[in-house]
């Protein structure tokens, strides 16, 4: 059985007060949940005081990016060990913002990975299609490119993918339960062919996900948690979205 594994991006959003006020009114609301694996990934400038805050619960804290050098002439990133040292488990590789904005490649990716890996971070893999490429059929197609490349080399332990639609994030329109249920079983297909046994392997939808629409997304067999940006902002919202997404 795979643990239900709820995550929170927040974007460049949230700064240090709001961070503060966010996550002493978000412990209670979740407080005795203990069946569903919960991360809160800040900006960076709210990771020590969140690390913080969060020392005394079992949510987990997470990056939204990082690099792949270990150290050196990189002005303005920000290293694996720095997020080890801020208090992170886990760091979000991949996000389509990272993709498109910043023209990270599958190979960036795939070495952002390794040295997360390497450093002992636990990784969120984000893969998904835009709606050009879904509509136009090639959906499949993108996801073994992504997948092949960003996984090149990569074992799975510590590894989460996230399966984010380009067109269900952030546009209130999310992928119909069924649809992102065949795309999840596509995605563990292509782990079990090409990487063993991907049975332990958690596959989280990303897209729109808000305390409405969380239940019916997890009664399918193959989502076994999420990425939310916007809902993850209130505490009551994102605190419902986990109390939603038990199996
Ligand atoms: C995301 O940023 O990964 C995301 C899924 O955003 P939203 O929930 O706002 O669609």
């Amino acid at each position: 059985m795979r643990r239900p594994y709820i995550a929170a991006n927040w974007k460049m959003m949230k700064n240090l007060a709001e961070t503060e006020e966010f996550i002493n009114s978000f412990i209670p609301l979740v407080a005795g949940i203990s069946d569903v694996d919960i991360l809160i990934a800040p900006p960076f400038t709210s990771l020590s005081i969140a690390s913080h805050l969060l020392l005394p619960t079992n949510i987990k804290l997470g990056a939204q990016n990082m690099h792949y050098e270990e150290n050196g002439a990189y002005t303005g990133e920000i290293s694996a060990d720095m997020l080890l040292f801020a208090g992170c488990s886990t760091v979000i590789i991949g996000h389509s913002e990272r993709r498109q904005y910043f023209n990270e490649t599958d190979e960036i990716v795939n070495k952002k990975i390794k040295t997360a890996k390497k450093k002992g971070l636990e990784v969120i893999l984000c893969v998904g299609e835009s709606l050009e490429e879904r509509e136009s059929g090639r959906t499949f197609g993108v996801l073994d490119k992504q997948l092949a490349g960003s996984l090149k080399d990569i074992s799975m332990d510590g590894v989460t993918v996230a399966y984010e639609p380009i067109w269900a994030i952030g546009t209130g329109r999310t992928a119909t339960p069924e649809i992102a249920n065949e795309t999840h079983g596509y995605i563990r297909e292509w782990l079990n062919k090409n990487k063993g046994n991907a049975g332990s392997v958690r596959i989280q939808y990303g897209g729109s996900v808000k305390p409405e629409n969380i239940s019916e997304l997890m009664a399918q067999s193959e989502i076994d948690g999420a990425l939310v940006g916007g809902a993850s902002l209130k505490p009551e919202s994102f605190a419902n979205i986990i109390k939603g997404a038990k199996k």
